[in-house]
């Protein structure tokens, strides 16, 4: 039992190292963000489960799934400005990837 929960403990403070790697490495990258554009992020992150970010797939939300309207779509697919979802708020990305698959 003693040595199980040795090892146990072991690994836990390995994952606390491994933690604590990811969250300065986030931290510095977070620094080189705009302090609104995070504020934001963050704000969306805490609202929507961790996803504060969710691809376009042929004019839907992949957050909420709900159809973007046309013109909005358009502007996300150009990609030269930061837009948000006008349901869920998340912002949105044009997901060619997931676009070209089916
Ligand atoms: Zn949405």
């Amino acid at each position: 039992m003693d040595e199980e929960s040795a090892a146990a403990k072991k690994l836990a403070a390995k994952i606390e190292r491994k933690k604590a790697k990811f969250v300065t490495k986030r931290n510095g990258m977070a620094k080189k963000v705009d302090a609104s554009i995070l504020r934001k992020y963050d704000l969306l992150r805490d609202r929507r489960n961790g996803k504060a970010v969710v691809g376009v797939v042929k004019g839907v939300c992949q957050g909420c799934f709900m159809s973007i309207p046309p013109q909005h779509y358009n502007n996300i697919m150009k990609g030269d400005q930061m837009l948000n979802c006008p349901t869920c708020q998340r912002i949105l990305f044009h997901d060619l990837a997931t676009t070209e698959e089916d």
